[in-house]
């Protein structure tokens, strides 16, 4: 806390924590209260979505010191800072909906018990169009509008696409993201930028951080970055692809150069208990109707339930890896997941979810099974799993449900290709 008391410049702490359906939700504290007060930081949990009963209202926050960031002057305004903090019940005790908390809890006992160590990277695609609120316009202009028309890797250094590209860029090199590439994607006005693995927490942390960055390089040039996953219909969605590893120390265990597709017997393990719970957990990945738009192959969105080395329609891909890269990627991932909960569920079912037994799974691959294709289907089958239950907790799974249930009524399957409003939610 020394470097908050010393530093001078900073007037006020931005204090976040993420509601269960994914959302970002922001406290500014100013800085002097915040230090007097990080014991005993409160806030109204009944107005958050997901989240507690009037009748139990109030929560605490506790900060996570470790998960705190510069937000970069030049794009968010002077002196300000960023840091996470987990969600307390009115006893002090973790709030079962912060899956935050629980994601931490999950891999630090993965760490003590195993020594594992589990390495993420999201591949987080989005789209930016005209206009500070093209979401609010939308209505009115029945479109959204592109900047750019460029396809996959194409863009002039100077074109707005580009410009924001680089931008944003800039925001993650100065908060500590590690870049990998970046570029424009197949459709127009779409991009993707992609940073290094971390570990789960830091790279759950990056997940939100990333949207909310690109939102404000994106307002500060009268743009509107977009992380729904189909947006426009007619062309490619937006995915959060996400790539997997568990390590032992500083060994990779998903590698074995004679394993099939370059992949270790653990991996396939890993591999084939998410598969078996595909369905189960899908609203999970998979939580908004708009999401269920974007699952279809031809726009390379997957919305089979197997694994590939090549085929972009499958919900996990074997990249091509090496001792150090060997990863799977989980491809079903809609970028308006709560990223923590995606995390946590991916991790938990990979290790621990039923494995099929291998005549099934021999079958399995014969005949292939889908995803569900609409929110309604998804979450008869997220309610009545019993796998489910026993990861979130019984009441955690009813309130997601609950949830889920009133935004598939705000928005009924009839609504065709438009969007309405209330279903742009922009998490
Ligand atoms: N945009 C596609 C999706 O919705 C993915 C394209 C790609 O493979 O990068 O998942
Ligand atoms: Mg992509
Ligand atoms: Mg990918």
């Amino acid at each position: 806390m020394k470097y908050l008391t010393d530093e001078k410049r900073i007037k006020a702490v931005t204090v976040c924590f993420t509601d269960l359906e994914g959302r970002l939700h922001m406290l500014d504290y100013d800085k002097k209260f915040l230090l007097r007060s990080a014991d005993n930081l409160t806030f109204d949990g009944s107005s958050v979505r997901g989240f507690s009963q009037q009748h139990e209202s109030d929560l605490r926050l506790s900060i996570d010191w470790s998960a705190f960031y510069w937000l970069p002057s030049d794009v968010f305004g002077p002196g300000k800072v960023l840091v996470f903090a987990e969600v307390r019940g009115q006893d002090g005790l973790p709030y079962l909906a912060d899956m935050r908390a629980r994601l931490k809890d999950y891999t630090a006992a993965m760490y003590e018990k195993e020594g594992l160590v589990a390495q993420f990277a999201h591949e987080i695609e989005g789209f930016l169009f005209r206009g500070r609120d093209a979401e609010r316009n939308y209505p009115e202009r029945g479109a959204f509008e592109f900047i750019s028309t460029g396809g996959y890797y194409h863009s002039l250094p100077g074109d707005a696409l580009r410009r924001f590209i680089d931008s944003a860029a800039e925001v993650q090199r100065a908060m500590g993201f590690g870049n990998e590439k970046d570029h424009p994607e197949v459709a127009p006005s779409q991009f993707e930028m992609n940073f290094t693995h971390a570990e789960a927490l830091i790279a759950a942390d990056q997940v939100q951080l990333y949207k909310l960055l690109c939102r404000q390089v994106a307002q500060n040039y009268d743009m509107t970055a977009c992380f729904l996953p189909k947006p426009v219909t007619g062309i490619n969605g937006n995915g959060m692809h996400t790539n997997i590893s568990l390590a032992r120390k500083g060994t990779n265990l998903f590698h074995d150069k004679n394993g099939d597709s370059g992949l270790s017997a653990s991996g396939w393990s890993f591999t084939e208990r998410i598969l078996n719970s595909a369905s189960d957990i899908c609203l999970i990945l998979n939580g908004s109707v708009n999401a269920y738009r974007r699952l279809d192959p031809h726009f390379e969105a997957p919305n089979q339930i197997k694994a590939s080395a090549t085929d972009r329609g499958s919900m996990v891909r074997i990249p091509l890896g090496n001792e150090r890269s060997a990863r799977i990627e989980v491809r079903s991932v809609a970028p308006d997941a709560n990223p923590y909960m995606t995390v946590y569920t991916l991790l938990r079912t990979g290790l621990e979810g039923p494995l099929p037994d291998p005549a099934e799974i021999a079958s399995k691959r014969a005949r292939t099974r889908f995803l569900p294709d609409n929110i309604n289907d998804a979450i008869r089958l997220f309610k009545s799993s019993k796998f489910v239950a026993d990861l979130l907790g019984e009441q955690v799974q009813t309130r997601f449900a609950e949830v889920k249930q009133a935004s598939a009524e705000r928005c009924p399957r009839a609504l065709g290709s438009l969007i309405k409003t209330a279903e742009v939610q922009f998490h």
